[in-house]
């Protein structure tokens, strides 16, 4: 009448296993049929709660010895009120079967698996920023009583016109990356609890670029930027004091091969009244 498997040929153990053993074969099982990596798969599922159950009775000596004595054909009242429940598919629900883990994966709970879809998710391209440049400006009194317009000469890094801050002879001379393909990222095989996981990295090779350079823009040497003199107009407010900080967001050094601009740093210095 009852034609559920032997709990011992589920787990793939033999009738005289350790508890570490059946702790291993479960632990097998609980990862290859986990619902996470199997969504919607029911044969999964099934086989999963099955691994469960069996494990659940084989890891407790009572009902281990009971299952022993009287084998998978005993029915559910042998288990002492255990009711509906007893050896029969659906006894445990996942929240049982997720309870377990625990002890099976060594502390933390099914929570701790929340993560992992997330980690597959691929990592945004992180944005260059360039350099931040420090000035300092000598105020008078008056200037800085009534506030002033500033127009300075500066040298600064700038976007290289040659190759459009790309570092590629004509702003065109790239290959694709070899490392990534082109896609700029890289993908990566992780050992979790729940085996191996795949999981995308920024390419090392092309930091993300999914190119690589095949002929360096002469002009800058490949670096997107060169240095060079700028004018640079600014109004500082009435009311600084000496040793404050002016910041003017984008004025700046521009970033290697892209990206946004540094910002320029006014250092306010007083120039002491004779
Ligand atoms: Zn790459
Ligand atoms: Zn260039």
């Amino acid at each position: 009448m009852d034609n559920k498997r032997d709990y011992y040929e589920v787990l793939g153990v033999a009738k005289t296993a350790t508890k570490d053993e059946l702790k291993k074969a479960y632990r097998k099982l609980a990862l290859k049929y986990h619902p996470d990596k199997n969504p919607g798969d029911k044969v999964a599922e099934e086989k999963f709660k099955e691994a469960a159950e069996a494990y659940d009775v084989l890891s407790d000596d009572n009902k281990r010895a009971k299952y022993d004595q009287w084998g998978p054909s005993m029915g559910p009242s042998g288990f002492g009120g255990a009711g509906g429940g007893g050896f029969h598919a659906g006894g445990m629900s996942m929240e049982d079967i997720f309870s377990h883990f625990g002890d099976i994966f060594g502390g933390g709970s099914y929570g701790g698996f929340g993560g992992f879809g997330s980690a597959a998710g691929g990592r945004r391209r992180r944005q260059q920023k360039g350099t931040d440049l420090r000035i300092k400006v000598k105020l008078t009194l008056k200037e800085i009583s009534e506030g002033v317009s500033k127009k300075l000469k500066l040298p600064r890094y700038v976007q290289c016109q040659h190759c459009n801050g790309t570092g590629a002879k004509d702003g065109t001379a790239f290959n694709t990356c070899p490392t990534c393909h082109g896609s700029g990222v890289i993908s990566q095989v992780q050992q979790t609890i729940l085996g191996p996981m795949e999981s995308t990295a920024t390419c090392p090779t092309c930091h993300g670029e999914g190119k690589t350079i095949s002929e360096k823009c002469t002009f800058c040497n490949g670096e997107g930027i060169v240095r060079q003199e700028e004018v640079v107009e600014f109004t500082i407010p009435a009311g600084v004091q000496d040793g404050m900080t002016l910041s003017i967001k984008g004025k700046g050094n521009a970033a290697r091969h892209g990206g946004i601009n540094g910002d320029l740093l006014i250092v306010i210095e007083e120039i002491p009244d004779p």
